[in-house]
C-alpha cells in the first residue's frame, strides 16, 4: 500500500510499469526526467522580457529615493489653523529647495520634487490662491497633516527583496528593476527544444498535397507554443515513417537540445516507430496517458545524455492539449521552477458535457464573465481531436476530472484559460 513517502515523492518516469498513468501521475513523473535546471546568463534589461530571473534582486536604493510631492501645489511645514502661508521659494522635480523650511512657511512644488527639510504636507494648486510672496488656502479645514506626500522607500525600501529568483520578467517587473537602476540581470538560459513532425503522409505547407497527404500543422502549433513559453525552437522538419531515419534524427537532436519533441507515430498503429526508436536509443517511460484527447503520448530519455523526450500524439488538437499539460511544466522545470502545472479557474457550465470515468477529458471551451462577474463556460462544439478550429475558437480547456461521467448546466467546472484572450 502507499507509504507516506510514496504519497509525497513522485514516481520516477521509469517506475510506472505498464500502467496507463493519470494526467497528474504522468505530469509528476515527467518532471523527474529533468535532473538539473539550465545554466544562467547575464542579459541587458532591454533584452530580458519574458525571461526567468536566476537571481534575487534586492533594492540598492529606496524607491522613491526622496520623500516627495504627489501633487503640484505647495509643500508646507505644518502650523495648525494657518490660512495665509508665506512663500519661501520653490522646489521643482530635479531641482530641490535646499534650505530647511521653518514652521508656518511653504514653497511651491511640482509633482515628484523632493520635499524640503521641515516640510510634511502638500496642498494641491486647485485649493490655493497664489500671490507673489504668499499663498492663501481655501477650505483649510479639509487639509490633513501629511497629505499628498510620497514617503521615501514606500514603493520598495533599500535592502528589501524587489524580485525573487524564478519570477518571469513581465512588463511590471521590468519596470521595477529599471526603477532600481538595475541594467543587467541573471536569467536562465532559454530551453533549446528540437521539434519534428513524423508521418509519411505529412506534407510541408508550400508543397503540393499528395492524394493521401495532410499538411503539417503540428510543427507550427508546437513551435508557436514553445515560443509563447520562452523556448528556443530548433525546427528539424518532417520525418517519414522509417525506423532508421527516425533513430538517426532523434540521436542527433538529443546531442544538441535540452528537450526533444515529436508529434505522431506514438499510437499502436503499424507505422508507429517512435516508441521503437526511443527504446533503441534510450529508455521508454510510458506511452499512454489516461486522457482525451492525447492518450498516445510517449515519454523517456534519449542517448547517453539522457535528453528528455516527449512524443506527442499526431492529431493536432491532441498534440496541443498534451503540450499544455506536460511540456509546459517541463519548460518551467528547466528554468528552475518547481511547478508549472496549468493555471486553473472555476466556471459555471452552461451545457451538458459528457465524459468517461477513468480518464481526464479536456473539452475546448469558451468562457465569459456574466453581468455579475461570474465566469461561465460552454464548449466550442465538435470535439474531434483533429478539429483544429476548436482550438482556434477556444479560450480555455474545460478539465473534467478522472472520475466524472458528465457535468450538467449550473455545475461548477475547472477551466484552464489559454494564454490567448478571446
Ligand atoms: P499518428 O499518431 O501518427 O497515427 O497520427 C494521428 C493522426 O494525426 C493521423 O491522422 C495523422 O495524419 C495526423 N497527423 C500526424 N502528424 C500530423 C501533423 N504534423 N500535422 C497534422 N496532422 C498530423
Ligand atoms: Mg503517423
Amino acid at each position: 500500500m502507499n507509504s507516506p513517502l510514496a504519497a509525497t515523492t513522485p514516481l520516477s518516469c521509469f517506475e510506472l510499469d505498464d500502467r496507463v498513468p493519470s494526467v497528474d501521475e504522468a505530469r509528476q513523473a515527467l518532471l523527474t526526467l529533468i535532473e538539473a535546471p539550465l545554466g544562467h546568463e547575464r542579459v541587458a534589461l532591454q533584452d530580458a522580457h519574458g525571461r526567468r530571473l536566476a537571481e534575487t534582486l534586492s533594492a540598492p536604493i529606496n524607491v522613491p529615493q526622496n520623500t516627495n510631492a504627489a501633487m503640484d501645489g505647495i509643500a508646507l511645514a505644518w502650523l495648525a489653523e494657518q490660512t495665509r502661508w508665506p512663500l519661501a521659494g520653490q522646489a521643482l522635480a530635479g531641482e530641490p529647495f535646499t534650505s530647511t523650511l521653518a514652521t508656518g512657511q511653504c514653497v511651491s512644488i511640482t509633482t515628484g520634487a523632493p520635499l524640503p527639510d521641515g516640510a510634511d504636507t502638500v496642498i494641491m494648486n486647485e485649493q490655493l490662491e497664489i500671490h507673489a510672496d504668499h499663498v492663501r488656502v481655501h477650505s483649510p479645514e479639509r487639509v490633513i497633516r501629511g497629505q499628498n506626500v510620497r514617503q521615501a522607500g514606500e514603493d520598495i525600501a533599500r535592502g528589501n527583496v524587489a524580485l525573487a529568483a524564478g519570477e518571469q520578467l513581465d512588463a511590471a517587473r521590468l519596470g521595477l528593476a529599471a526603477s532600481l537602476g538595475i541594467a543587467y540581470v541573471a536569467v536562465y538560459r532559454r530551453p533549446r527544444v528540437a521539434v519534428f513532425s513524423t508521418g509519411s503522409e505529412v506534407t510541408a505547407p508550400g508543397a503540393a498535397l499528395p492524394a493521401a497527404g495532410i499538411y503539417d500543422a503540428n510543427r507550427f502549433t508546437l513551435s508557436g507554443l514553445l515560443r509563447e513559453h520562452g523556448a528556443e525552437v530548433v525546427d528539424l522538419g518532417i520525418l517519414p515513417d522509417c525506423p532508421d531515419t527516425l533513430r538517426h534524427a532523434l540521436e542527433g537532436a538529443a546531442a544538441s537540445a535540452d528537450l526533444v519533441l515529436t508529434s505522431g507515430g506514438v499510437s499502436a498503429g503499424q507505422a508507429d516507430y517512435t516508441r521503437e526508436a526511443l527504446t533503441a536509443l534510450g529508455q521508454l517511460a510510458f506511452w499512454r496517458v489516461a486522457m482525451r484527447p492525447g492518450r498516445p503520448l510517449a515519454a523517456g530519455a534519449l542517448g547517453e545524455l539522457r535528453t528528455p523526450f516527449v512524443g506527442l500524439p499526431g492529431n493536432p488538437v491532441a498534440a496541443m492539449v498534451a503540450f499544455l499539460q506536460f511540456v509546459t511544466p517541463l519548460l518551467a522545470r528547466l528554468e528552475g521552477q518547481s511547478s508549472g502545472a496549468p493555471r486553473r479557474l472555476c466556471a459555471i457550465v452552461d451545457e451538458t458535457l459528457a465524459s468517461r470515468a477513468g480518464r481526464r477529458d479536456f473539452i475546448r471551451g469558451v468562457y465569459t464573465s456574466d453581468a455579475r462577474g461570474q465566469l461561465r463556460v460552454r464548449s466550442t462544439g465538435a470535439q474531434g481531436s483533429g478539429i483544429l478550429t476548436s482550438m482556434v475558437n477556444a479560450n480555455c480547456l474545460v478539465e473534467l476530472p478522472d472520475a466524472c461521467t458528465a457535468v450538467h448546466p449550473g455545475e461548477t467546472v475547472i477551466i484552464q484559460p489559454l494564454r490567448r484572450e478571446a
